[in-house]
C-alpha cells in the first residue's frame, strides 16, 4: 500500500471513527481477559449480556477458580461454544490465582499459554490493558484489510497482521484496530456493506457488487 492510500484510509477512519475503543464491558483486568476469551466466534453484545451475571455470581477470581463448571455453563449458555469456554474460564482463573498472583500477565508467550487464549486474544489484552502496540486480526479486520488492498483475501491471519503492521505506523496500531472493527461492524459489513457514498470506493477491491448499479453506468 502506498503512502497516499494509507493516509487516505487513516483520514477516513479518523473522520468517521475518531474516538472508538473496546466494546466489551469490564471493570477488572481479568474480567477483560475472560470477556475476550468468551468473545471468540460470537459478538461483543452477546458477551456483554452474560458477563454482568457471571462476575456478580463469582465476584473474585478465586470464586471463578472454585466454581462448578456447570454453574459457569448455565450463566454463559447463550453464547457459542459455552461448554469449552466454561472449562477455559475455570482453568484460566485457577492459573491466574496459583501462578500469577491473580494478575493478568502482559507477556505474549505467557498469555498464549493460558487456556482459551490465542494470538488474537493476547493482542487484544496487551493493547487494551497494557497499551502495547498490537493489531488483533478478527474477521472484520481481516475483511477490511483485503478489501482495502492491504493484504490478500487468501492471506492467513498472521500474514494479514504482518502486512497491517508494515503498512501503518506503530503508534496507530491500537486505535486503527478499533477503527477497522467499527467500520466493519457498522458500515463495511461482510454481506451488505454500505458502499453508496463510501469514500474508499476507488481503492476498494469489491465495491461494485454491492452497489445497485455498476459504477460505469452511474455517470
Ligand atoms: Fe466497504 Fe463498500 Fe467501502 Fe468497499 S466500497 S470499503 S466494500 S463500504
Amino acid at each position: 500500500m502506498d503512502l497516499n492510500k494509507r493516509n487516505k484510509v487513516l483520514r477516513f477512519l479518523d473522520e468517521h471513527y475518531p474516538n472508538v475503543g473496546c466494546e466489551l464491558r469490564y471493570r477488572k483486568d481479568y474480567e477483560l481477559l475472560i470477556a475476550v476469551v468468551l468473545s471468540a466466534q460470537t459478538t461483543d453484545q452477546a458477551v456483554n449480556r452474560v458477563t454482568p451475571r457471571l462476575f456478580k455470581t463469582f465476584p473474585r477470581l478465586e470464586n471463578l477458580a472454585q466454581a462448578p463448571i456447570q454453574a459457569i455453563e448455565t450463566i454463559i449458555q447463550s453464547i457459542g461454544l459455552f461448554r469449552t469456554k466454561a472449562k477455559h474460564i475455570k482453568a484460566l482463573a485457577t492459573i491466574l490465582v496459583n501462578e500469577h498472583d491473580g494478575k493478568v500477565p502482559s507477556d505474549k508467550l505467557i498469555l498464549t499459554r493460558l487456556p482459551g487464549v490465542g494470538n488474537k486474544t493476547a493482542n487484544v489484552v496487551r493493547a487494551e490493558l497494557f497499551k502495547i502496540p498490537e493489531i488483533a486480526v478478527d474477521t472484520h479486520v481481516h475483511r477490511l484489510s483485503w478489501r482495502l488492498g492491504i493484504s490478500k483475501r487468501t492471506d492467513s491471519v498472521s500474514t494479514t497482521e504482518k502486512k497491517l503492521r508494515k503498512a501503518f505506523p506503530e503508534e496507530r496500531y491500537i486505535l486503527l484496530h478499533h477503527q477497522l472493527i467499527h467500520f466493519g461492524r457498522y458500515a463495511c459489513q461482510a454481506k451488505k456493506p454500505q458502499c453508496e457514498g463510501c469514500a474508499l470506493q476507488s481503492m476498494c477491491k469489491e465495491p461494485h457488487k454491492y452497489l445497485e448499479k455498476p459504477l460505469i453506468n452511474r455517470r
